[in-house]
């Protein structure tokens, strides 16, 4: 049986003709940058997030980008992040000209472990990016404490986590700024590219609605250099389509996630562990397994879905030989991108599909070296 990573056109089957009355209407308006979708997209994400601003843009990276444009941060200042986390974390820092400093995971969780944070404070850190890893927040109150005792911002990477809680308390609500993703496989994804910051700061979100148009306020006077990251109202359009539907998207994820806990309980296959304070969204079902690769090489040859996220952390990508700082052992972050696999959780998994896969997988754990079907490994 195939069982793809995420397979976007079941879902798209059900919405179809809606998304297509709501392009029409966009088209039919011919407001083709900013406008009224995009207005609503906006006042319904701040909304569900528990924050009081929020602001469209044209990607999850170029919100983190523009976010720490807004706090000025630049050459010669330092962000401390985790290494573990998609490209763009670090790639937006390094963007703006400071510096990533890189703080070890909590293996657990996979999120930044909030103990080793304040060993990597110096009086160049202006900012914290914790990134809500697969779908659950990190353990933010530590986070937030040790950045209130240094006076720096907090940007939460929430592209995996849109309504993900953390005590109660919503993805993107904790920090400074909230950073959202809608890349297709994100719970909640467009049509291509497209993002969303939050806000409870007023004049923060006056500089980040500035930021997205080139820093100006007023037309052609540009009291900062920012860029054009603007969310396009067709994706606004389709998003607001899909929005309704999220709550259920994320609960089936999670029904999903507990039919494979319970396949792998008492298996060699380490499954996800979720803080009790987080309700987690699952945007990846991640489990730690040993002869990992053998086992990502045998279940695509099934037809069996699964990637690695992340194969590779970022203090050793090329990109930032000697542009980023390593504070003290980032061993978990190593052992974990040779461990961790993701596996298919969306929404829409028949139960035959759940099976399949729990099935090849528990098979595969019990004898990794002899698996069933003979032509797994050539
Ligand atoms: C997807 C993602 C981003 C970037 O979002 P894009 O919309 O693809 O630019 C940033 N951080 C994390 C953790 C992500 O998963």
């Amino acid at each position: 049986m195939k069982v793809p990573l995420l397979d976007l056109k079941l879902q798209y089957a059900t919405i179809k003709n809606d998304v297509l009355t709501a392009i029409a209407e966009v088209l039919d308006s011919q407001v083709c940058i900013g406008g009224p979708k995009v207005a609503e997209l906006e006042q319904k994400i701040a909304a569900i997030s528990d924050c009081k601003f929020a602001v469209g843009v044209s990607s999850g990276t170029d919100a983190l980008l523009a976010s720490l444009m807004a706090l000025n941060i630049g050459l010669g200042d330092e962000v401390i992040t985790t290494s573990f986390t998609f490209f763009a974390t670090a790639g937006s820092i390094s963007r703006t000209g400071a510096l990533p400093v890189f703080v070890d995971i909590d293996p657990r969780t996979y999120n930044l472990d909030p103990s080793k944070i304040e060993a990597a404070i110096t009086g160049r850190t202006k900012a914290i990016i914790p990134v809500h890893l697969y779908g659950q927040m990190c353990d933010m109150d530590p986070i937030m404490e040790v950045a209130a005792k240094h006076n720096l911002h907090v940007i939460e990477d929430a592209a995996q986590a849109i309504s993900a809680t953390y005590k109660g308390r919503k993805a993107g609500s904790i920090g400074t700024v909230g950073c959202f993703s809608f890349f297709p496989s994100k719970n909640l994804g467009g049509a291509g590219d497209g993002g969303m910051i939050v806000t409870n700061d007023p004049a923060l979100h006056e500089r980040l609605v500035a930021m997205r148009s080139h820093g100006s306020q007023r037309k052609y006077y540009h009291k900062d250099v920012g860029g054009n990251f603007r969310l396009d109202p067709l994706q606004a359009a389709i998003l607001l389509v899909k929005l309704p539907h999220l709550g259920d998207w994320s609960e089936a994820r999670r029904r999903n996630a507990a039919y494979y806990n319970q396949a792998f309980a008492s298996s060699g296959v380490q499954t996800p562990w979720i803080n009790p304070d987080c309700v987690s969204i699952f945007n990846q079902y991640t489990i730690r397994v040993s002869h990992r690769d053998l086992l990502v090489q045998a279940l695509k040859q099934e037809g069996i879905g699964a990637e690695i996220y992340y194969p590779l952390p970022m203090h050793e990508q090329e990109c930032f030989a000697g542009k980023c700082r390593v504070a003290g052992s980032l061993r978990e972050s190593e052992t974990a991108s040779h461990k961790v696999l993701s596996l298919p959780v969306y929404p829409e998994l028949t139960q035959d599909q759940l099976d399949c896969v729990a099935d090849y997988v528990l098979r595969f754990a019990a004898s990794p070296e002899r698996p069933s079907s003979s032509e797994v490994l050539q």
